[in-house]
């Protein structure tokens, strides 16, 4: 197998602003890839992207995108490919996790999540494709969850819905791809430790912790080292499979074999 290096790759990274995607790009930026991050905030955006090529020495740039707009996502990949020259990798990442009970819950809470977490990242993927075949090489991950496909979780069903449904979408999408050789893929993280995950405070993060098997919430490196093995050459032969990164979360069948770890 010939394997083009990191450097001859460019990869758009959306919600790159913080988090998972933050560490995402950081990833990629380390391995020399090109790199446009985004998030709604330009500032922000631009703020990160020369942070990160200032720690990791690589190319990163920003830009103010939000993924409901499908103008903005479109502008987002033409920018990358001035700036880079093509578009190869793209990782689907921005998303929301609004706690809301289903009797509480109003159709706005339930557009808002279903447009940034499963329109958005439909509209991200739509828009990479011309870009992916001129570049003649394609790599999509997107970041969906282990609630919804796998779990369910009170509180999210919403955002359940939102990230099942990306598996979906990522199944037909694979397959329509499948003949000009782009990959689709999705990477399922458990409990990562992100900004967003610490909004949810303390208390939370430390019952999270205790139902992990190997006894630690991720990293946002656990999720990005997944994200990258999918997005690289030697992955050319995955297509539509989702990748549990969750430090065994879901393994438990009860709560008895988790009691005796
Ligand atoms: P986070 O810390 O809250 O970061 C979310 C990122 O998404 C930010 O960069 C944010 O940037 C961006 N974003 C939010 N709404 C957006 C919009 N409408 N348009 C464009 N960008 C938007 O979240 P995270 O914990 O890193 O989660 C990232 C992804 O992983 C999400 O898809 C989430 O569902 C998934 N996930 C996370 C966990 C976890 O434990 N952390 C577990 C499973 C799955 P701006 O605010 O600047 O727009």
């Amino acid at each position: 197998m010939t394997t083009t290096p990191w450097h001859e790759r460019s990869v758009v990274v959306t919600g790159g602003t913080r988090g998972i995607g933050r560490g995402i790009a950081e990833l990629f930026a380390r391995r020399g890839a090109a790199v446009l991050l985004t998030g709604r905030d330009a500032e922000a955006a631009r703020a990160v992207a020369t942070d990160l090529a200032r720690s990791t020495g690589g190319r990163v740039a920003g830009a103010g995108v939000d993924v409901r707009d499908a103008h903005a996502v479109e502008a987002a990949v033409t920018a990358a490919e001035r700036l880079h020259g093509h578009v190869d990798i793209l990782c689907a990442n921005a998303g929301i996790f609004p706690e809301k009970p289903l009797r509480e819950m109003t159709a706005a809470d339930i557009d808002e999540v279903l447009e940034v977490n499963l329109r958005g990242c439909m509209l991200t993927t739509r828009a990479c494709l011309p870009a992916m075949e001129r570049s003649g090489h394609g790599r999509i991950v997107l970041t969906s969850s282990i609630t919804g496909p796998t779990t369910g979780y009170t509180g999210w069903s919403h955002y359940g819905a939102s990230k099942a449904g990306q598996i979906g979408f990522l199944r037909g999408a694979a397959l329509e791809l499948a003949p000009a050789g782009i990959t689709v893929n999705a990477v399922l993280p458990g409990n990562v430790r992100t900004e967003g995950l610490a909004e949810l405070g303390e208390d939370y993060l430390r019952r999270m912790a205790s139902s992990i098997p190997l006894g630690r919430l991720g990293e946002t490196a656990d999720i990005a080292h997944a994200v990258a093995f999918l997005a690289s050459d030697e992955a050319a032969f995955i297509t539509g499979q989702t990748l549990i990164v969750d430090g065994g979360q879901t393994v438990p069948e009860s709560l008895d074999a988790l009691a005796t770890l």
